[in-house]
Order: C-alpha cells, then sequence, then structure tokens
C-alpha cells in the first residue's frame, strides 16, 4: 500500500473528539453538519494502545452505522488533549491519560483505518470547529475558552490558529491570576483554572456553607455536600441562593479579569465562552462582561462580544473535520 492521502474528492470527514472518558467519533459533511455520531469510553487508565484500539474502532462504526465505505471519506482528524506536533502526530504528553509520553497517534490509526489521519490539541481543535461553523463564524480574530474540569484555549488572530513556538500556545487557564493562590495542576498557584474552573466552584460554596452561611444548597443535595456540583449551585442561583449567586458572582469576577488579559493582549474579534460551566449562561456572564468592561477601557472592548459557544458538545468532532479540510485546502464559510 503506497502513502495515504487525504481524498479530495471524497464527501464526507470524520471528526472525533478524545475525551477523557468519553470519545465521540462523527461523520461530518463538507459544509460542517454532523450526520452520524458514535461514543464509546477513551479508558484512559488502561494506557495509550487501549486508546488508540478505541478511536479506531469508533472510527469504523461510525462509518458502518452511517453505511460508508472509506472512498466516501476525505480523512479523519482528531482532537487529542495535552501537547501535541501535529505535523510529527505525536502526543508529546497527556498530563490526563496514564502512560502518554510521546505517543504516535496518528500512524498506528492510519495504518489499521486506513483513511489518511491528523491531529491537534482538543481544544485548539474545538476553537477551529467554532471559527468556522459556530459562533466565530465570518471572524478574523477569536478567543475561545472552553470552562470545565480544567479550563482551556484557543487562539485565532489575523485568520490563523496561533500554534507557537512549540506547539504550546493557547493555554489561557494557566494565567495567574492570584500569584499567592491555591495550586494549580500545572505546578504554577493562582493559575485562573485553579479559581474557577469545575472544583474551585464547588469548593467556594462549600467554604461560604463552612463558614456558617445559610443556603439551600445542603437541602439540594440531600445532605451529602459530595454531591454538590456546578449545576446545582446554578439551579440554587436561580431560585434566589444568596450563597449560590456569590459563588458564580465571584467566578465570573476572576475569569473576566483572564478575559481582560485575553482582549487586551489580543484584540480579538470575538471572546467564544463554551464547556459546562458556560451553560449557566447570564449568571457567568453577566459578571465577565461587567468585569470585562470595567478593566478594558483603554480599547473600549465591547463585552457584549463576549458571546456562548454554539456548537455544544460537537465543537470538538467538527473542529476534527475542519483539521482535514484545512489539510484538503477549502476555505472557511464566509
Ligand atoms: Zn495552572
Amino acid at each position: 500500500m503506497g502513502a495515504l492521502e487525504f481524498n479530495m474528492e471524497a464527501p464526507y470527514i470524520v471528526g472525533v473528539d478524545l475525551g477523557g472518558t468519553t470519545l465521540t467519533a462523527g461523520v461530518v459533511t463538507r459544509e460542517g453538519e454532523v450526520v452520524c455520531t458514535h461514543q464509546r469510553p477513551t479508558e484512559a487508565e488502561r494506557g495509550p494502545e487501549v486508546v488508540i484500539g478505541n478511536l479506531v474502532e469508533a472510527i469504523e462504526a461510525v462509518l458502518s452505522e452511517r453505511g460508508l465505505s472509506k472512498s466516501d471519506v476525505a480523512g479523519v482528524g482528531i482532537g487529542v488533549p495535552g501537547h501535541i506536533l501535529s505535523e510529527e502526530g505525536v502526543c508529546v504528553f497527556s498530563p490526563n491519560f496514564v502512560g502518554w509520553r510521546n505517543v504516535k497517534v496518528t500512524s498506528p490509526i492510519e495504518e489499521r483505518v486506513g483513511l489518511k489521519v491528523t491531529i491537534m490539541n482538543d481544544v485548539n481543535t474545538a476553537a477551529l470547529g467554532e471559527w468556522w461553523f459556530g459562533a466565530g463564524k465570518g471572524t478574523e480574530s477569536m478567543v475561545m475558552l472552553t470552562l470545565g474540569t480544567g479550563i482551556g484555549g484557543g487562539v485565532i488572530v489575523n485568520g490563523d490558529i496561533v500554534l507557537g513556538h512549540m506547539e504550546a500556545a493557547g493555554e489561557v487557564g494557566h494565567q495567574t491570576i492570584l500569584p499567592e493562590g491555591p495550586r494549580c495542576g500545572c505546578g504554577n498557584h493562582g493559575c485562573i483554572e485553579a479559581i474557577a474552573a469545575r472544583d474551585a466552584i464547588v469548593g467556594r460554596a462549600l467554604l461560604k456553607l463552612q463558614q456558617g452561611r445559610k443556603s439551600i444548597l445542603p437541602q439540594l443535595v440531600g445532605g451529602d455536600l459530595k454531591r454538590l456540583d456546578p449545576k446545582i449551585i446554578e439551579d440554587a442561583a436561580r431560585m434566589g441562593d444568596e450563597v449560590a449567586r456569590e459563588v458564580y458572582e465571584e467566578t465570573g469576577y476572576y475569569l473576566g479579569i483572564a478575559v481582560s488579559n485575553l482582549a487586551l493582549i489580543l484584540d480579538p474579534e470575538l471572546i467564544v465562552i463554551g464547556g459546562a460551566i458556560a451553560k449557566a449562561g447570564d449568571l457567568i456572564f453577566e459578571p465577565i462582561r461587567r468585569t470585562v468592561a470595567a478593566r478594558c477601557q483603554m480599547t473600549e472592548f465591547d463585552p457584549q462580544r463576549i458571546v456562548p459557544a454554539q456548537l455544544g458538545e460537537l465543537s470538538g468532532v467538527v473542529g476534527g473535520a475542519v483539521l482535514v479540510m484545512r489539510k484538503l485546502g477549502m476555505k472557511r464559510p464566509s
């Protein structure tokens, strides 16, 4: 078999979102529409070979579910968490995946699936999806943040994604906001991820309860505070719970500082915020926008240009397809 190439004529692309617990493979049209998806557990704790086997099986499964053959597919694009070298097809390191150091990703999948594969960091991939087909469509410069168990980001400036010298750019979640703040998983102190991601939000609520504040939160979790999560805090805030409202207010304030830094440094047309925490909507967007309005007076960055992501859970799958579209030389829709 000769070297694989991307199939310029094929009508479909497979985009894959490799998450920490679940991976999703999707069949995507050249217009960015996801027509079929297949999910399976990542099994990240079982090491790279098992994960790559699961990727192969998901790609094969989604094609057979849609009744497609390999010749219908232009190629496969995968968003992979961690530090990725996309041209080499290698994952240098992925902190939440067991055993992922200098793992070859593209070549073993190409050998087993028989389709050309391209990879990029997962959050950069999701940002490309939102830029081509989601909230950022038609813009030239856009920053995306995803708020979940961690805080990730992707930076698009003047019509291209910024990868940096070592393809490590876009780590917006590890900017220091509180120099003496809580320790972050990256080893630094006071990163925005350590202050405003999932565990920090829950921790903020628990601290207020420990201080004896009155709240309906204990009641909402049946007295078991281990069950507390950002969604329950959001529900309480909507019921008018003062503690829960403060948690989102304070989280949004810190996020607003991080977003202000990005707005001032990069002058993006749009700042797109996605991920599970962003589903809290106005509860989190309002304090972010208010903080940005106060801190970006010099450039008068319009806080209404801070918007929610549109593709939801599919931004990674669509972004995976965009990785292939870029290789095909396709132009993004205007
Ligand atoms: Zn950090």
